[in-house]
């Protein structure tokens, strides 16, 4: 292991850097915020583009990341977007270049993104039914992002991957439908168990559908655990029915996959957040805009990465939900 890179003390290391672009969105899913939003960020804490480019640069020349995930709040909602992409990848090493986000603009980005050198797509989407939407949602926008779903496979972006949350007595038993359309399209599709990071503070372990449970609810398909190795991918894969499409499940809560993580976090306002679940974050905002060299900001980062904790603690009696809500913080 290089002393260049984003070690912790448990011997991980970090190579898939994830950037929040904004903690803004333009949907209100109930399960992650209130229905009159949050106190956005004020623009001037915000990372410029150059300022992103640089961050990331450092990353990936100085301390081997080597995959970039755009995030947000919602990343369609940043004007420079394609241009960060395109950037990115001309970096070197060049990494690889995803983005998660909740579909709407993708109709109208997709093939900009793909030609900026866009490798992969995650779209979130927890179901198909317009009603059910709009209840999770507030927002009457499923054809958007159905649209934008078409356009990003229709641009190359294949397998384009549907990240789902299931909500008991909201969407649960849906999950059978939503798998089956998701394979007559195409899509890889995962679900998520739903994470204390809400910015209300309302989550709970008993309202939280578990992975087993999602296992039943797809009792009515054939799931085989997928041959290649899972590595520090969050998902556990089955095949579906014989294949070839997939199906994940990403058991945070229930079936932790911390020890083999290899994920580091940006904030959009330029703190590192060395987990999804950290309560403390490091700084590199400030020093980048008072004159401080790569070396010196490399150095910081590497600091934030040695306090890098097991495991997100969620399942310990004294766990503390994060101040920073998710959609500050980006998948
Ligand atoms: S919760 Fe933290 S340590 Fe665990 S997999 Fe996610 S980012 Fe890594």
């Amino acid at each position: 292991m290089s002393t260049d890179a984003l070690a912790d003390g448990f011997g991980r290391v970090a190579t898939d850097l994830r950037v929040s672009l904004t903690d803004r969105c333009n949907l209100r899913c109930n399960y992650c915020m209130p229905a009159e939003g949050l106190d956005w960020l004020p623009n001037a804490e915000v990372l410029t583009d150059d300022e992103v480019i640089r961050l990331v640069r450092i990353g990936v020349e100085q301390l081997g990341i080597e995959e970039v995930r755009f995030t947000g709040g919602e990343p369609l909602l940043r004007k420079g977007l394609v241009d960060l992409v395109r950037r990115t990848k001309e970096l070197a090493p060049t990494p690889e270049v995803s983005l998660t986000t909740n579909g709407l603009g993708l109709q109208r980005t997709a093939h900009a993104l793909a030609e900026a050198g866009l490798d992969r797509v995650n779209v979130s989407l927890d179901t198909i039914r317009p009603d059910t939407f709009a209840t999770i949602t507030l927002r009457d926008r499923l054809a958007d992002v159905l649209a934008g779903l078409a356009a990003a496979n229709d641009a190359g972006l294949a397998p384009v991957k549907v990240n789902a949350v299931l909500l008991r007595g909201v969407n649960d038993d849906q999950a059978p439908e939503l798998l089956q359309w998701c394979l007559d399209q195409g899509y890889e599709l995962r679900f998520i168990e739903q994470m204390p990071l809400d910015a209300q503070h309302d989550w709970s372990r008993t309202e939280m559908i578990t992975a087993e449970e999602i296992f039943d609810l797809l009792s009515g398909f054939d799931l085989t655990p997928a041959e290649e190795a899972r590595g520090s991918a969050p998902a556990e894969k089955f095949v579906v029915n014989g294949g070839p499409t997939t199906v994940g499940v990403i058991a945070s809560v229930t079936r932790p996959f911390c020890g083999d993580c290899d994920r580091v976090r940006l904030t959009a306002d330029g703190q590192v957040r060395n987990c999804l679940f950290a309560r403390e974050e490091s700084d590199l905002r400030t020093p980048l805009r008072s004159g401080a060299s790569d070396e010196l900001i490399a150095q910081r980062w590497r600091l934030a990465m040695a306090t890098k904790l097991p495991g997100h603690g969620i399942n310990d009696p004294l766990f503390l939900q994060p101040t920073r809500p998710m959609s500050a913080i980006g998948g």
